[in-house]
């Protein structure tokens, strides 16, 4: 096989069997620079992605080698010009302009008092606006839908619904549409409130007798944001009094918003009714911003704080904080204090060498946790994936399972088909192959295996 046509079956093999962030960001921009019988020189752009190859990916590559009938006794990473360098300017990323956004201003918290005495303007924090938020293939739907409200709030996607995983920027688009509705309209009505806090209030007001005071001051609300609604699950009063709220804003055409970490129908312990009317607007998954993303985040962020980092700085935190804005800003952060005080500027030694990025896989992970994890992530019984059982739901997630044991364990086809309850090794093989063929095609697929492989090694 030709060098380069060996090493794009290689990268094509790896592309199924990491998450698309992954790849685009480690292997996209490798290429082989040097193959013989005793070795191989892979070139990469940089030295951090070459330590992440050495560290982490390394017998993956040597066992997709091995597997397309290459074996050799060294693989080599080699910082190399001719490997393309991601540019981060080529991306499809729109960032909103942001120029002129400063440091961000101190939260004009506006708190209710047990006599929950009114406010126009609660919870809002002038810091979460649309134009300091950074637009991505991952959020692109969210804040469309965000600002739709916002132009006209109550008329169009009520309730207005965003789920997704934590640190993405959920928090910031409501509260930029918040923001936005009382920038155009001072005699608004708008409440922000985080459900614990909702939680709370309802708590005390039931203690001092103030039910009544504190339903009319959520029930005549213009604009009413709740965040987190999944910590309502399981707090039944507050359920009954919420459901009443909702109808009273949703009749009276009032805008509601909430978000939460899950989807409507996956938070547990919640009334059929409040779920169903959650549901009864617009919905909104968002998922972590990829790459590209992050990468203009973080220059972005940077820049708001008059510094401007070398690319190399951008990629190496946007690779290394992959699932949470918040933690990466607080690595941007860090690195930007840690400099201006000691007058240097940022780079790569210092950002690395402050931020701990050894997070290898552990040794032991094991068959178990993996079947663990997958049933959790689908929400079904362990017994049910290890049963007998035919249903869909169960089959997909057990040949997921299947799909993940081969990868991540390397483990034979009978030893994956006794793991999983099954005699006959055949059915491992076409399970495996199956999920390697629809997750090529399948995002929802292709995220619910990255976000189990990103759950067994945080
Ligand atoms: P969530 O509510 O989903 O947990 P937040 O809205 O609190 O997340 O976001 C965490 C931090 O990351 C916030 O400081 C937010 O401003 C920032 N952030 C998240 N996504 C973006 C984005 N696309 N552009 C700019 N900042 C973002
Ligand atoms: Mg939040």
């Amino acid at each position: 096989m030709q060098p380069g046509v060996l090493w794009q079956t290689v990268l094509g093999e790896i592309e199924l069997s990491v998450s698309h962030g992954n790849f685009v960001t480690w292997f996209k921009n490798t290429q082989l620079l040097k193959h013989d019988k005793d070795s191989l020189v892979v070139g990469v752009p940089n030295i951090f992605i070459k330590q992440q190859l050495e560290r982490k990916y390394g017998d993956l590559i040597a066992q997709t080698l091995d597997k397309n009938g290459v074996k050799v006794a060294t693989i080599e990473f080699k910082v190399s010009s001719l490997a393309a360098k991601p540019v981060v300017e080529e991306s499809e990323v729109v960032v909103a302009a942001s120029t002129a956004s400063r440091q961000a201003p101190a939260p004009k918290q506006t708190k209710l008092d047990n006599s929950l005495g009114h406010s126009y303007r609660q919870g809002l924090n002038e810091r979460y606006t649309f134009d300091s938020f950074v637009v991505g293939a991952s959020n692109e739907l969210a804040f469309a839908a965000c600002q739709a409200v916002a132009q006209q709030p109550g008329t169009k996607y009520n309730p207005l619904f965003l789920y997704g995983g934590v640190g993405i920027g959920k928090t910031h688009l409501i509260q930029a549409v918040g923001n936005t509705v009382a920038g155009k309209n001072p005699d608004a009505k708008i409440l922000y409130i985080s459900t614990e806090q909702f939680v709370q209030e309802f708590v005390d007001a039931l203690r001092f007798r103030k039910t009544a005071a504190f339903a009319r001051h959520y029930r005549t609300a213009d604009v009413l944001i709740v965040d987190d609604i999944q910590f309502i699950a399981g707090k039944e009063k507050m359920q009954e009094e919420f459901f009443h709220t909702f109808n009273a804003l949703h009749q009276a055409n009032k805008q509601i918003i909430l978000s939460a970490d899950k989807p409507p129908k996956d938070i547990p312990t919640l009334e059929d009714r409040l779920r169903s009317r959650f549901a009864g607007g617009m919905s909104i998954d968002m998922q972590v911003p990829d790459f590209e993303t992050r990468c203009a985040i973080v220059q972005n962020k940077a820049a708001s704080h008059d510094s401007e980092l070398d690319a190399e700085v951008v990629e190496f935190l946007a690779t290394s904080l992959h699932t949470n804005i918040r933690e990466l800003e607080g690595a941007l952060n860090q690195l930007l204090a840690y400099c201006e005080m000691r007058g240097l500027e940022p780079n790569l030694t210092i950002a690395s060498s402050l931020l701990n990025v050894s997070k290898t896989r552990p040794k032991h992970l094991s068959a178990k946790q993996i079947i663990e994890r997958t049933a959790r992530h689908f929400q079904i019984p362990v017994e049910d994936i290890v049963g007998p059982k035919r249903d869909k739901d169960i089959v997909v997630p057990r040949q997921v399972a299947m799909y993940i044991l081969r990868n991540e364990l390397k483990l034979s086809f009978p030893k994956i088909a006794r793991e999983l309850g099954r005699k006959d090794h055949t059915t491992a093989i076409h399970s495996v192959e199956k999920i390697e063929r629809e997750a090529r095609t399948d995002t929802s697929l292709r995220t619910a295996i990255s976000d189990i492989r990103e759950q067994l090694y945080a």
